[in-house]
């Protein structure tokens, strides 16, 4: 029922860590975690990953828009101008997210249920998402459109929130879980205030890095595996590496999670909302490290990778340089034609550059090419390898 995690401490998994089993939400603390330098008990350790556990559960339950009472569910059912209350953590997300919205142009939206449920990607369809099936109608889909304008929805005084249209219904899925570790990483920064902690929590796809990696009395930069978004025909678990990442939210958005093929082409979660459909820009996975110096480092990463599907290829580059400039993000966008793009100053290692970097005396084959900025072009044709990976998940429906 879980995604398969889209990022990997390469070489590294997490040896110890507190998982949870019962919950959607699927996360880690590792147990390497050190304050000044020195490595926490294991009793000390045992308690912290017993409040990371609630504040997820805590979270969750707000922000689950199936749940009846919570806070989206409660949005998502108040009438146009009725205010509605909500925990201080909701408002402070959407908050952000109407930063969000501004800064990406509007292609990161909360605003999108509605769509989802069109498409067929809420939880309500949990186990059919791969299913194939025929697109909604085109007036289905404007009519959803005319529902789903964020800039309608008001965020007041009291922690209130009252939307001009009834019918507007949010959906915190493209930036929750990158939120939920910026909460898991303030909980331990207060804990340990004073000092300084080093740690890596992971929340589905969405890591947050404090501090570096201990090593046998070094520390150094972690090593991020980059899942290979067409491992299904590859059969590479990781397509591209970040390397020597210390202090960041990293968080992939891929074309292969929560998807189905139809008729040749694939449909899959993230809501393009120019189009109301899902997203076509010839992207198939975004990774995007943000720097834990900018404020909610680990939402902003999980929002800006979602988003750079929801622009043409050469905007969603030009959009991570500018990150690049404010935050000092480093993004890996992976295109259809098997190329690969990389923004900002971090160190992007293609699956023979790697090997060598750690001295692997396995021979490994690249799976994406780098391309220059300078060569994108907003027209991305599908290679050959791309035309098999989707005739391969076709034959499997
Ligand atoms: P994942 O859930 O795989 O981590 P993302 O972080 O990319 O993926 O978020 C995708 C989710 O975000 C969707 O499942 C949906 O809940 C929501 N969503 C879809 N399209 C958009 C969009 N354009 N802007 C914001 N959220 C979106
Ligand atoms: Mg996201």
């Amino acid at each position: 029922m879980l995604a398969a995690a889209a990022l990997a401490l390469a070489g590294a998994l997490f040896t110890g860590c507190a998982e949870n089993v019962d919950s959607f939400i699927e996360y880690s603390l590792s147990d390497e975690l050190y304050v000044d330098g020195q490595r926490i008990s294991s009793y000390e350790y045992a308690e912290l990953a017993a409040d990371v556990g609630d504040l997820i559960a805590e979270t969750e339950a707000l922000f689950d828009a199936e749940a009846e009472g919570s806070d989206v569910f409660r949005i998502n059912a108040a009438a146009a101008g009725e205010a509605v209350t909500v925990d201080a953590r909701t408002y402070a997300l959407l908050s952000l997210c109407k930063q969000l919205y501004a800064e990406t142009d509007g292609a990161f939206t909360p605003a999108l249920y509605d769509l989802s449920e069109l498409w067929g990607f809420t939880p309500a369809y949990e186990g059919r998402y791969s299913d194939p099936r025929p697109q909604p109608s085109a007036e289905a889909v404007a009519e959803a459109l005319t529902h789903s304008d964020f800039s309608g929805v008001t965020l007041g005084a009291g922690n209130t929130v009252t939307k001009a249209d009834g019918e507007t219904k949010i959906d915190l899925g493209g930036v929750a879980k990158g939120y939920m570790t910026d909460l898991v990483s303030a909980l331990i920064e207060e804990r340990y205030a004073g000092h300084t902690v080093e740690y890596s929590a992971e929340v589905m796809s969405n890591l947050i890095l404090a501090g570096g990696k201990h090593d046998s009395g070094s520390v150094r930069g972690y090593n991020i595996g980059i899942t290979d978004p067409r491992a299904a025909t590859t059969g590479t678990a990781q397509g591209l590496y970040l390397t020597s990442v210390r202090d960041a939210a990293i968080s992939t958005s891929s074309d292969a999670y929560r998807f189905y093929v139809y008729e040749g082409n694939i449909y899959s979660h993230i809501i393009d909302p120019h189009t109301g459909a899902p997203s076509q820009n010839g992207v198939i996975s975004v990774t995007v490290c943000v720097p834990l110096s900018a404020e909610y480092a680990g939402a902003r990463a999980d929002a800006y990778s979602t988003a750079g599907f929801c622009m043409p290829l050469t905007d969603a580059l030009a959009f991570y340089a500018r990150l690049a400039e404010e935050y000092g993000v480093t993004a890996v966008v992976i295109t259809q034609d098997f190329c690969y793009y990389t923004v900002g100053s971090g160190t992007v290692l293609n699956r023979k550059e790697y090997a060598d970097y750690i001295g692997s005396p396995l021979t490994v084959e690249n799976v994406y090419t780098f391309a220059e900025i300078s060569s994108a072009s907003d027209t991305v044709a599908r290679c050959e390898q791309e035309e098999a990976y989707i005739a391969y998940i076709a034959g499997l429906h």
